[in-house]
């Protein structure tokens, strides 16, 4: 079974629809037919510099809602970044191969340190796509599944790969496949369909899996739509029900050319209500299982131990492989 690594920030309480419809849909697809590791990426949340509480309930939290989505810790290893210290260790390896230039052009660098301001923006969220090549290549990972805004992030990973293949000699380093999904793709902000549905906007643009379903209701009823009456995808110029209609149809298995067709000669408010009664109906069993773990951390502790056993175990080997090509002298 090929391998694939994926993975999200406990960066807020909740994750959101984005997160669920870009990623989690996938992940539990995938789980089946592919040896998947599937990550709470601690570290990377450092860079925003929580609060050591909040990171420790938020990390638990992200775990929780990869499960209650349906993540399955029988066939998947499911665990948390920082309980594998090889992952920070192939990251120096791999920033002394990363260009300075290279690095600056990371857009999602450029878009939040400028959110951040120069005292905000610190060596680690510069670094940020390194440790992501990192998590990625210490798993000899075949396919990453990642939403259209980690594009770029993976290109650097396979470019890191393929230098690290002609510096040190092929299979060195596993070069990684994007697996995107055509559909749901990139979810775009409720309230600001130019931009994506972030974590970081505890806003009415987003949908969080966590949130009261009748506030989650109320917020897809207020999304901003485009002028005129007709719903009909077209992401240029109505990219407000575009995004409406991208997420009904994931969420009901349904083309969007067959609910172009059911909503002809409809309302916006139409399909609002149908895509709100869609959202409760995923969110109230998820809201369950995840509260169930969070009830008794115990148990969620003990999956998340099992998991970074074997994903240690695997990123150790490989680690080993990359330090003996490039020259460390292995401990006695
Ligand atoms: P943050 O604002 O903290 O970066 P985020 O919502 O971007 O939060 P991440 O943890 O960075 O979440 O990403 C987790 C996964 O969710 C990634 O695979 C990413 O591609 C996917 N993802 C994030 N936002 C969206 C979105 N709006 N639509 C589809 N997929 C998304
Ligand atoms: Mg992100």
């Amino acid at each position: 079974r090929p391998r694939i690594f994926s993975a999200m920030q406990p960066t807020n309480d909740s994750l959101h629809l984005g997160n669920y419809i870009g990623a989690l849909t996938q992940w539990v697809a995938l789980q089946d037919s592919h040896d998947a590791l599937y990550c709470v990426v601690d570290l990377h949340a450092l860079t925003v510099n929580p609060d050591p509480a909040r990171l420790r309930d938020r990390t638990r939290r992200t775990a929780a809602q990869y499960l209650a989505a349906g993540v399955d810790p029988a066939r998947s290893t499911l665990f948390v970044q920082s309980h594998v210290h090889e992952h920070s260790e192939l990251a120096w390896l791999l920033g002394c191969q990363t260009g300075f230039g290279e690095a600056s052009r990371m857009t999602q660098f450029k878009d939040k340190s400028a959110k951040r301001g120069a005292e905000g923006t610190t060596v680690g969220l510069f670094t940020y796509p390194v440790l992501m090549a990192a998590d990625i290549l210490l798993y000899d990972t075949a396919l990453v599944p990642v939403g259209e805004d980690q594009r770029q992030h993976l290109e650097l990973a396979r470019d890191l790969a393929e230098r690290m293949n002609s510096r040190f000699g092929d299979g060195t380093c596993v070069v990684p496949e994007p697996h995107i999904m055509a559909a749901g793709a990139r979810i775009q902000d409720l309230q600001d369909p130019a931009r994506k549905m972030s974590k970081e906007d505890g806003n009415k643009g987003a949908v969080f899996l966590l949130d009261d379903p009748k506030r989650a209701a109320k917020n897809i009823k207020a999304a901003v739509t485009d002028d005129g009456t007709e719903i009909r995808y077209d992401p240029a110029t109505k990219p407000g029900v575009a995004n409406l209609l991208t997420m009904l149809s994931v969420l009901t298995s349904t083309p969007v050319a067959d609910l172009e067709r059911a909503y002809e000669g409809k309302m916006y408010g139409h399909l609002k209500v149908d895509l709100a009664e869609a959202v409760v109906e995923l969110l109230t069993p998820l809201q369950r299982v995840a509260n169930e773990y969070l009830d008794d951390p115990a148990e969620l502790d003990r999956v998340l131990a099992a998991g970074a056993d074997r994903a240690r175990e695997l990123g150790a080997a490989t680690l080993d492989r990359i330090r003996d090509r490039m020259g460390l002298v292995p401990a006695a």
